[in-house]
């Protein structure tokens, strides 16, 4: 793997300045968190990460980082991530005082030396707590720039009648139909409204805007997102994950048996296959999914995560009586990888994704082409680049099917429009990996990050 770091270089700053670290308890948001604070730790700053209990990172993976809990308050029933919306309402209400309270007490210790707090974008309530204690607040998106400026705008859509013709394309968008905006299946749809408002405001407020991106792959929509916040001052540093190899952050135990399995099979030839941390399926969905991917013939390495199918509380038993037997040691299946290292592996030539950012900004500094099957929030909005503007991935638009994944796998994998897939996703990540080198964007961003953090 290449290391940016290698030519960023570390350099110490005398007396370390403190950053305080808020992520969001989410896989997808703990993650380039954490990646965030490897990188601003190798520039000379020390780190204090605060985070709830629930989804709690795991201190003893980064040694280097003082971890400080505060309570969530959430209720058992709360304690869920089936609807993003009203947890994140729910967090933003109930970690205001033991949010307060921590870093009072951090900000009491005369050698604290706080240069500022960086909090994830959605934590809105974080914004008034910093300005009571005269510290700046930089903020870190960690999805695409797109799908993040569209999301911000969705009460502007709404406003203009705007969002009920699920079939009509994105005002501005022409590849995007209003289905594909990036919205959540919530109890109360007033509250995704309030949550957009009250962030969008507080980002006004912010000392800063850190993105987990490449300006040459978001340019465009940079571009308009700086037209919407002239006054933030915007850091595109990503792709966080490709700085170091650090210790992992997973909340859950990554399996090492997908390596060695890998290790066994010719290159290029696997199908990687794994739908992020939240997505569900219905069990007649996970049973054409199964189906499609015995009857396309084609070696994979397919990810189910425990309750990835919608109601069940146990692993592989919905997969079809004689399902292995029919696989014939074709394909593996683990209930989480260590997927950086699987994108990473000679012998991994495709990924089935739901296109969560993370997993989509992976595939593309791999060189990976992929299949795209999103399920919400920002997923369509990056399926649809990946497929049509980046031209790096097939969409599976349909019903999920057998015979259409059957298809589109080998397409992907034997197909020459996959081999052309191949030689584009290739060349995506050559350019791609120029901008972490020294005096390129992605990097000589992070020396401006750095700068502009020690300066405020
Ligand atoms: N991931 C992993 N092992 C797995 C599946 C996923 O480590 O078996 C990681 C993946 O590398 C990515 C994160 O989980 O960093 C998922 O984030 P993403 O934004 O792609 O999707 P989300 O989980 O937020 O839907």
């Amino acid at each position: 793997m290449e290391i940016a770091t290698e030519t960023c270089g570390v350099q110490q700053i005398k007396g370390r300045r403190r950053l305080v670290l808020f992520p969001l308890p989410y896989q997808g948001h703990i993650s380039p968190m954490l990646q965030l604070a490897n990188i601003l730790y190798s520039k000379g700053f020390s780190v204090t990460i605060i985070h709830t209990r629930f989804n709690s990172p795991n201190p003893s993976s980064h040694p280097d980082f003082t971890f400080l809990s505060i309570p969530d308050g959430l209720l058992e029933h709360q304690a869920s991530t089936k609807d993003i919306i009203a947890l994140n309402t729910v967090l933003n209400v109930n970690c205001v005082e033991p949010f307060k309270d921590c870093l009072a007490k951090l900000l009491a210790d005369e050698d604290s030396n706080v240069a500022c707090l960086i909090t994830d974008v959605m934590w809105h309530f974080t914004q008034s707590v910093a300005d009571s204690f005269e510290i700046p607040r930089l903020v870190l998106r960690t999805t695409s720039v797109w799908s993040f400026h569209l999301m911000v705008n969705l009460p502007l859509f709404r406003a203009s009648g705007y969002l009920s013709i699920q079939e009509e394309p994105v005002q501005g968008h022409p590849l995007l139909k209003v289905e594909e905006l990036p919205m959540f299946k919530t109890h109360n749809l007033e509250d995704l409204y309030r949550l957009v408002s009250s962030v969008v405001k507080e980002i006004k407020a912010s000392a800063g805007f850190i993105w987990n991106t490449f300006e040459e792959l978001e340019h465009e929509a940079m571009t308009k997102f700086v037209q919407d916040f002239p006054n933030v001052p915007m850091f595109p540093i990503g792709s966080f994950h490709k700085y170091f190899s650090a210790s992992s952050s997973s909340l859950i135990e990554q399996d090492q048996s997908s390596i060695t399995w890998l290790n066994t099979r010719s290159p290029k030839s696997v199908l990687y296959v794994s739908f992020g941390s939240l997505a569900e399926f219905s069990e007649t969905e996970f049973l054409e999914i199964a189906w499609g991917l015995v009857n396309s013939m084609q070696p994979f390495l397919w990810v189910v995560r425990p309750r990835l199918i919608r109601g069940c509380s146990e692993w592989l038993e919905d997969l079809p009586n004689g399902f292995m037997a029919m696989v014939n040691g074709r394909g593996h299946i683990v209930k989480w990888a260590h997927q950086q290292e699987v994108l990473a592996h000679f012998a991994v030539g495709g990924f089935w994704t739901h296109n969560g950012w993370n997993s989509t900004l992976e595939s593309i500094c791999e060189g990976v082409p992929m299949i795209c099957l999103p399920r919400f929030a920002d997923q369509m909005v990056n399926a649809r680049y990946v497929s049509d503007i980046w031209r790096v991935g097939l969409h599976l638009e349909n019903k999920i099917e057998r015979g259409e994944i059957g298809n589109a796998i080998r397409k992907l994998m034997v197909g020459s429009e996959g081999e052309e897939l191949r030689q584009r996703s290739n060349e995506l990540k050559e350019n791609l990996n120029t901008s972490l080198r020294h005096g390129d964007s992605s990097c000589s961003c992070v020396e401006r990050l750095t700068s502009y953090i020690l300066s405020l």
